[in-house]
């Protein structure tokens, strides 16, 4: 197998990456290489990365937004439009798995937007209407805190989805959008996986069994997820590899793809690298230059070309075409509806946000 054929020949699907962010608040530049972060144009090119998945993650009080969420997403949404006007020849935005196909074969990256929690629609579901039409694809329903639709992990006896979070991934389906589970308390995610019409995914978590961290995944979960036909794509944040971070490594990295292919089957498990999202250092990943030591290292687990083309990208493609690609217009006119669980109630409950800055993740 000629290792580096195959990786340049792969649809490498990244599930999450952080860089909006830093593109906004930081004034970090997409076409120039840096040498800060994990990620740009330059090196996703270098890294082989035919796709991303850009998350608009919106919860900085502290920042120049205000603290709204919705304000501070749409700055992303207009910064990753801008990158693809300065980028044209190089970068795409996707809203189709034939439009990620096609950048492959024009050798440009693609570009997906996804939401990292739902605060940005203020708990107005004709905003997800709104986002969709603005090109996001994918819908993590939760950050760490609580919201309209549920709780995040990071909530003390946190609660299941609210009416408002099974009205929303009932449109993501009808609209179709992926819905992530990464974030989401434990009470959520269960709900979410036995009301699910399709496919979800968890775009970046590893394995409970191997790390006992509150954003990793339990066998039961693993198990559940990938009976939905669903991919977990496994991440490179230090602290979701393994207990010690100062230890994480790529070793330990496919020590998590082991396992989830063990639990769930190799057509469940991808890649969501959370680049420019976390501090600290996994070895052999330090940015995304490296991804092809992945695609090496896998090998050496024994994985044949098949089963890295799905790791590497085909398994997520294969949920976002099933997805997006069967989108059935919007529901019949709802009113906007907002919860019993209203704004204040979130706003007030963003009591770790120092935890945040520490790790965003
Ligand atoms: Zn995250």
């Amino acid at each position: 197998m000629n290792l580096d054929q195959l990786h340049r020949d792969s649809i490498i699907f990244d599930g999450h990456s952080d860089f909006l962010y830093n593109a906004v608040n930081e004034g970090r530049r997409f076409e120039e290489r840096s040498d800060g972060g994990h990620t740009d144009l330059p090196r996703l090119r270098a890294g082989g990365v035919s796709a991303q998945i850009f998350a608009l993650f919106c919860l900085d009080e502290d920042r120049s937004n205000e603290g709204n969420p919705t304000v501070e997403s749409l700055r992303q949404v207009d910064a990753f439009y801008q990158m693809q006007e300065r980028c044209a020849d190089q970068f795409v935005f996707a809203g189709r798995a034939a439009d990620i196909e096609a950048a492959k074969t024009d050798g440009r990256v693609a570009g997906v937007l996804g939401l990292e929690g739902i605060e940005p629609l203020a708990g107005d579901i004709g905003l997800l209407r709104v986002y969709h039409r603005l090109g996001v694809r994918n819908v993590g329903l939760t950050w760490n805190y609580r919201n309209h639709a549920g709780d995040g992990v990071g909530v003390d006896d946190a609660g299941g989805l609210t009416d408002f979070g099974r009205l929303l991934v009932a449109e993501c389906f009808q609209l179709g959008m992926m819905v992530d589970i990464a974030h989401l308390a434990p009470p959520g995610v269960k709900d979410v996986l036995e009301m699910t019409e399709g496919p979800v995914i968890a775009s970046h978590a590893n394995a409970y069994a191997l790390c006992a961290h509150r954003r990793n995944l339990t066998d039961a979960q693993l198990d559940a997820l990938a009976a939905t036909g669903g991919v977990v794509c496994v991440t490179f944040v230090p602290g979701f590899i393994t207990e010690s971070p100062t230890e994480a490594s790529l070793e330990r990295l496919l020590d998590h793809i082991d396992y989830m292919v063990h639990c769930m089957g190799v057509e469940h498990v991808g890649i969501g690298s959370d680049f420019e999202g976390y501090d600290g250092v996994t070895r052999g990943l330090e940015d995304v230059t490296r991804l092809p030591a992945l695609t090496a290292g896998l090998a050496g687990r024994g994985y044949d070309a098949l089963a890295i083309r799905g790791i590497l990208g085909l398994n997520l493609l294969r949920v976002f075409r099933q997805l997006v690609g069967k989108s059935r217009g919007t529901r019949t006119e709802k009113k906007p509806l907002v919860t019993k669980q209203g704004l204040t109630t979130f706003l007030t409950e963003r009591d770790d946000s120092k935890e945040r800055r520490a790790t965003r993740s």
